[in-house]
């Protein structure tokens, strides 16, 4: 046996493997729908929500689509698709909810310790992209869920909302901002570790930190036999559950490949490493009062979209900007050089390479990014700050995002930029893969799962009932509703303390 400081528990109705955002929100979502649910969660770290949940570690921006231009992509005879920024907004709505859930049930601390209400400005410079932001804000208009938005080409206006990014700036230059007063920012470490010390007073649940899964086999019942490594005594050992969710993060794709799944063919990754831009000036820090987003440069992939964001982190305001991408070959911040290497199999080495050709430009761009010197940082930085100085910021390692590729008939391989959830036919295995929106739609996406791995229990009264006081807009289209969101956001925002709402 292990020497885990909590016994291992030989079978348990569900395995969570990792302690992120994810399995957190999974894990209180099952234990409410269903009281005697068995969880067993293991966590290689020694603490929760270390990797790219913690704060310092993503860009804790609430992603509502309020001011991330890569949600409302212009289409080739100039329109503005507005359905994925619909779909974020609508989910982001879900989160808010069910965080509105535990807040009332005390399942995690003063809302005040991981929500703030921070303005979502978007930012743009240059006739091109002043038409587009115009566009796009013409197009979200008569859209309930971006209801209270400003656009404004006046530099007055602008500087009243980000002042920092006005002071200094060349006077000729035409610009254009929208503003969502209901943008948050969100401390995903902190409800994180809430989560999971709440998950670890329920009975049923054990929660096991310095324990790597390992792998995961049928068991011929049905279910799973999962082995496991003790990371202090280096000791293996293997449990059994009926339901594995794989919430490792960027080591997600490692552990899919190990189960024997026909879902998990044809996929691959591409990790991306992020690099912040850390005030150190408190001055500068207190001017700033918004999250300011850009457009990404021609180029240049929608993860690495420029923003200067306010951040509440630890009850202390700070002030970030990036994230510089960068190209490595870890999964996991924590992870080891070779994990991109020993990712690489039969199934999915084709996809692989047909993504990395049509994607030569993008390799570049993140070996061109991990090339910069701490100068041309500044000059990026000045884009959207003039008057930055190098003497008040620090660079600051982000954490890691591993892209999916997945297999594509016609193209052979194709990278893809949000989240991918793969459950096996049978339900009883589940993964998740990717990055954007990320931890700021875990609840939408968790609560998704459902129907597919546990179909039974789904579609029963209680479950449906438990659902709709968890998040009652969760089947609801919000955007078309706008008396249920216009209740919604009033409950939520009173409860999360954001203000009017
Ligand atoms: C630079 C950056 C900026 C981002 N900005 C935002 C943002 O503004 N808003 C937003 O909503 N999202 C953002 N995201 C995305 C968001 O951070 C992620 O979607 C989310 O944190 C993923 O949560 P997770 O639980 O899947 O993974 P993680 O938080 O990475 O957790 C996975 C856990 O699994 C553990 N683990 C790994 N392998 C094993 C194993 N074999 N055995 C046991 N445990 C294991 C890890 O130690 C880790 O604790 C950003 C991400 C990055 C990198």
């Amino acid at each position: 046996m292990t020497k885990s400081i909590k016994p291992l528990i030989q079978h348990t109705d569900v395995v969570l493997m990792g302690a992120g955002i994810m399995s957190a929100t999974l894990g209180i979502i099952l234990k409410e729908l269903d009281p005697t649910i068995t969880i067993q969660i293991f966590e290689r770290a020694d603490e929760a929500g270390t990797e790219s949940s913690d704060a310092w570690n993503n860009a804790g921006t609430g992603h509502a689509a309020y001011c991330e231009l890569n949600y409302t992509p212009q289409k080739p005879d100039g329109s503005i698709d507005t359905s994925k920024a619909t779909k974020i907004a609508e989910s982001f709505e879900v989160s808010k909810e069910f965080w509105s859930y535990l807040v009332e049930k005390k399942y995690v601390p003063k809302p005040a310790e991981f929500i703030t209400a921070i303005p979502h400005v978007s930012f743009v410079w240059g006739d091109t992209n002043v038409d587009y932001l115009r566009k796009r804000f013409a197009a979200l208009k008569g859209n309930p869920m971006f209801d209270g938005m400003l656009f404004t080409e006046d530099r007055d206006q602008i500087d009243q909302w980000a002042p920092i990014v006005m002071k200094g700036r060349d006077t000729k230059q035409p610009l254009a901002a929208t503003r969502m007063a209901l943008g948050t920012d969100v401390n995903f470490g902190t409800l994180t570790r809430s989560l999971m010390s709440q998950l670890a007073k329920m009975p049923g649940v054990t929660v096991h930190y310095n324990i790597e899964a390992l792998d995961l086999d049928p068991d011929g019942n049905g279910g799973w036999d999962v082995f496991i490594r003790n990371l202090l005594s280096e000791e293996k050992d293997q449990v059994n559950t009926k339901f594995v969710f794989i919430g490792a993060g960027g080591a997600t794709l490692h552990l899919l490949k190990r189960a024997e799944i026909n879902e998990r063919k044809g996929y691959g990754g591409f990790p991306v490493s992020g690099l912040w831009l850390k005030c150190l000036n408190d001055d500068i820090i207190k001017q700033h009062q918004a999250k300011v987003y850009g457009k990404a440069s021609v180029g240049s992939p929608p993860m690495s979209v420029p923003h200067v964001d306010t951040r509440i982190i630890d009850g202390r305001k700070e002030l970030l900007f990036g994230p510089f991408a960068g190209f490595t070959t870890k999964f996991l911040k924590n992870g080891s050089m070779m994990d991109l290497p020993k990712s690489i199999r039969f199934d999915n080495a084709i996809p692989m390479i047909f993504a990395g050709m049509k994607n030569m430009p993008l390799t570049k761009y993140l070996i061109d990014q991990v090339r910069q010197t701490p100068e041309q940082r500044l000059e990026a930085l000045k884009e959207y700050v003039p008057m930055a100085e190098l003497k008040d910021w620090e660079l600051k390692e982000a954490g890691q995002r591993v892209q999916v590729i997945k297999k594509d008939k016609k193209e052979g391989g194709v990278l893809e930029f949000g989240t991918e959830v793969v459950v096996a036919e049978d339900g009883t295995v589940a993964a998740l893969l990717g990055a954007s929106p990320g931890a700021s739609t875990a609840a939408a996406v968790m609560m998704g799962l459902l129907s597919k791995c546990f179909k039974k229990q789904f579609h029963t009264e209680a479950w449906q009932s438990k659902l709709k006081e968890m998040a009652p807009s969760l089947n609801i289209a919000l955007s078309k509703d706008e008396a249920s969101l216009e209740a919604t956001r009033k409950r939520t925002s009173s409860i999360l303390g954001l203000g009017e709402g």
